[in-house]
């Protein structure tokens, strides 16, 4: 039989009721043997607080508190039988332990294991809700299979062991139990917890699709699919019935925060349909993610990504110093960072830099500013948005620059970034007319009939 994998976001398992929703999902289709679940809604943000603030204890507590407080709620709704009772109070005594741990704010693992426990409470609850409904399921710990490096707070997966640990622990299981696991956390090679980065359980759930073979991997969320843009930009966004992968891991990298920038990754591997939907209303269905699709429009989507950092460094001999671009990366891969756009002139170069709020790690630290300023004059600049127009050919297809440029024309672009794909361009704007510039957009490539849509087969 066909194996699905269900992951269910933070709205999804936030008390007790929305986890009878997911629970009901899960009992439906017999082809879901594994289950991989968020941390409550707010906990991850909690523990992020408390991971990286200086705080008062005063202040620890309240957080402690608030965390405590959505944790027994579900436990209470769940009957708060003994032996969950007694591990969930050994996770949050593993939390105030870590909460008040003098060394936090300057120890990444401890950051991690600290942002670990909400997931693995959620994963204890929503296991023990599945056993009360009468669903064979058992609590399984993913970092015993989610093998990655150990750049703690965007840890890399280790492909070939996921799938060895996969085949080794997880696979003989299903047919016995339904397994429940934890999205967002795994471990480096000595066993330290660490994470995927922020919304990183979209990511574990189509890892775990890959390593087992998974004809598909479910999403489920608060949203009914993906739409045309972000809903809570617009009202006239839309549901898509269909998106082929390269379209959905545009919109992934590109902001669409309903999946994690590499959950497609794994997915176009395998080539594991991923569908999306809202696990609070399963009924009006959601968006199939395959590799092809049957129409293939120019315009699919618009994609926002907040908090976007501007670096542009130039140096007087550019001219004449080859080497220097190399020189520039290389300082920016040591760091870690991940450049998106980058336009060049003979005497400067500047990039963008993804800043994701909420992030454990600071991503363009001093430390980086200094060395780049050791080989050129650096200009930081903040307050930027990267809006991105997601589709197909629109490299080729005449009109396409002028028809999105038109509809925008009184905004000023920073920095364009046209041509290098067929799926996408993107620009660099203020923050302040990024909303604006979405709806204008969203008029004029999703609302007016007929659609610019052509089909990719004509046969
Ligand atoms: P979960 O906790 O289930 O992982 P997220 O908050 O991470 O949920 O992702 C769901 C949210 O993604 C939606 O509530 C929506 O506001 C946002 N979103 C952004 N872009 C899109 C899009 N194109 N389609 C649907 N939702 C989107
Ligand atoms: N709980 C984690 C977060 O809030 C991971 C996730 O929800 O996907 O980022
Ligand atoms: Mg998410």
């Amino acid at each position: 039989m066909s194996l699905n994998i269900a992951k269910f976001g933070g709205t999804s398992v936030a008390n007790i009721d929305a986890m009878r929703s997911c629970a009901k999902i899960v009992i439906g289709n017999p082809a879901t043997r594994m289950v991989v679940v968020s941390a409550a809604a707010g906990v991850t943000n909690h523990l992020v607080q408390l991971a990286n603030e200086e705080l008062t204890s005063e202040q620890v507590n309240e957080l402690i508190a608030k965390v405590e407080s959505i944790e027994f709620a579900i436990l209470v709704g769940l009957q708060s039988p003994p032996h969950v009772t007694v591990k969930l109070n050994e996770l949050l005594s593993i939390l105030r332990d870590l909460a008040f741990h003098e060394e936090l704010l300057h120890r990444p693992d401890l950051k991690d294991d600290l942002l670990s426990l909400g997931e693995r409470m959620s994963s204890l609850l929503f296991a023990e809700l599945l056993c009360q409904m009468g669903h064979s399921a058992e609590n399984f710990d993913a970092r015993k299979v989610i093998k990655t490096d150990n750049e703690f707070g965007q840890a890399e997966p280790d492909i070939a062991q996921i799938a060895l640990q996969a085949d080794k622990l997880v696979r003989p299981e299903l047919e016995r139990v339904v397994l429940v696991t934890q999205g967002f956390i795994g471990s480096d090679e000595q066993d330290n917890t660490t994470t995927l980065g922020r919304g990183g359980s979209d990511y574990t759930a189509a890892l775990l699709a890959e390593a087992l073979d998974a004809a598909t991997c479910e999403i489920w969320t608060d949203v009914i699919g993906v739409y045309t843009t972000d809903p809570r930009i617009t009202d006239k966004a839309k549901p898509l019935p269909e998106l082929s992968f390269e379209e959905a891991a545009e919109m992934a990298t590109f902001g669409a925060k309903v999946l994690h920038p590499a959950t497609m990754v794994p997915a176009v591997r395998k080539n594991i349909r991923v569908f999306v939907g809202s696990s609070r209303e399963p009924e009006k269905g959601g968006t199939w993610i395959a590799k092809d699709c049957k129409v293939e429009p120019h315009y699919r989507a618009l994609t926002r990504r907040k908090e976007q950092v501007l670096v542009t460094v130039k140096t007087p001999s550019m001219l004449y110093a080859s080497g220097f671009l190399q020189q520039v990366f290389e300082i920016l891969a040591r760091h870690h960072l991940s450049v998106d756009l980058v336009t060049t002139s003979e005497i400067a170069v500047s990039l963008t830099i993804d800043n994701p709020p909420n992030s454990v790690r600071a991503r363009l630290n001093r430390e980086t500013i200094e060395e780049l300023k050791e080989i050129s004059e650096v200009k930081v600049e903040e307050g930027y948005d990267l809006v991105t127009v997601v589709g197909n050919n629109m490299h080729s297809a005449a009109g396409v620059s002028s028809h999105i440029f038109a509809a925008i024309k009184d905004y000023n672009l920073r920095l364009i970034c046209y041509g290098a794909n067929p799926h996408n361009i993107s620009f660099l704007v203020r923050e302040s007319d990024s909303t604006e510039i979405i709806k204008l957009l969203h008029r004029e490539l999703f609302e007016q009939e007929p659609l610019q849509s052509h089909h990719a087969n004509h046969g």
